[in-house]
């Protein structure tokens, strides 16, 4: 088969990439690298079936050809990360909606499968858990920026959704929750990349708030197993899939564990949401996915544990870090 993957040469578009190229396809991917770098796909670019465009998928002259190529699409391009979300506002509802627009109108004109990624930030303020793919969304005000994520991908999953209702393309929606691993960086806000580099730096581990508010975090090989799954899926056309890792943890033991599996001797501090993001800033307190319905479809059950997750993350960093001829504790 022939693989388009949007925003490829990111955190999970390149451990996607690989995985397709390892099930023996062709994989094809673009990347204008705003968030995305080439060292995620250094190893690849040697690989005699993965070819890779550092574009826009703005450029629809060449995403035409490429959704021309390819059998499947998986849409990843998206601006992401809160931290990302809270300074470039504009570029996040922009980049979202454009860039699905574009993917799903191709789409159409060359009758092809499209999934597309959205994320647990979509559910919200929302205080019971878990979430279910059919439970209400609660958000904040427009002028909180944080919202605009979740706005502008519900509005990508209303498109995809009404593609494949009105005019019969085959689009799914996968919502990812909080996918981790190694090639992720803190750049943009993620907690444990950012917390694992302090840890390991002897800088502070910064815990925004009170360290209560608590996560799921998915790995990437488990969240790409889920990915591939669904994307294969004959009955799975016009549906959203939540996929996510089911084991919550607080923020706060989350910078414990990392400070003691590093060794480290950083502080752990409190940073008020205030000085971290801006003055009224809204978190969202819990997020934990009911994963029944992926489990229904394709038999997804998370494999890789928090800790399992943690150590290939540590290790990966402390490599990353060498390289760069930072001081590192072993
Ligand atoms: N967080 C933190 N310190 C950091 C970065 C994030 O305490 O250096 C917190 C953040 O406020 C949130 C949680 O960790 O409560 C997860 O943050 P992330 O940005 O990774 O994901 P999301 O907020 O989208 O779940």
């Amino acid at each position: 088969m022939k693989i388009l993957i949007t925003g490829g040469a990111g955190f999970i578009g390149s451990h996607l990439a690989e995985r397709h190229l390892d099930l023996g396809d062709e994989v094809y991917i673009i990347d204008d690298l705003s968030t995305g770098s080439i060292a995620n796909i250094q190893h690849l670019k040697i690989h005699p079936q993965f070819t890779y465009h550092i574009d826009s998928v703005t450029n629809t002259h060449l995403m035409a050809e490429l959704v021309d190529l390819c059998d499947v699409i998986y849409h990843l391009a998206a601006a992401v990360g809160v931290r990302l979300i809270m300074d470039s506002p504009v570029r996040t509802i922009e980049t979202n909606i454009r860039c699905t627009e574009i993917v799903l109108e191709l789409a159409e004109t060359k009758r092809k499968r499209v999934l597309i990624t959205s994320t647990s930030e979509v559910y919200g303020k929302r205080e019971q858990v878990p979430f279910r793919e059919d439970d209400d969304m609660v958000w904040g005000p427009t002028n909180k920026s944080r919202w605009s994520y979740a706005c502008s991908k519900a509005i990508d999953e209303f498109l995809a959704i009404a593609y494949w209702k009105e005019r019969k393309v085959p689009t799914v929606i996968a919502r990812l929750f909080n996918t981790v691993g190694p090639r992720q960086i803190g750049q943009y806000g993620m907690v444990i990349p950012n917390f694992v580099t302090q840890a390991l730096t002897g800088a502070d581990i910064t815990v925004f708030g009170d360290g209560s508010q608590s996560r799921c975090f998915t790995h990437v090989n488990d969240a790409v197993n889920a990915l591939v799954g669904i994307a294969a899926h004959p009955e799975a056309n016009g549906e959203v899939y939540n996929v996510g890792g089911t084991h919550e943890v607080t923020i706060l033991e989350l910078a414990e564990r990392i400070k003691q599996m590093t060794g480290s001797h950083s502080p752990i501090v409190f940073i008020p949401y205030s000085t971290a993001y801006e003055a009224g800033f809204e978190d969202m307190v819990r997020r934990v996915p009911d994963i029944t319905k992926v489990n229904k479809l394709i038999g997804y059950e998370p494999t890789v544990s928090l800790q399992a997750g943690l150590e290939s993350i540590i290790e990966d960093q402390r490599a990353r870090l060498r390289k760069r001829g930072v001081l590192v504790r072993v």
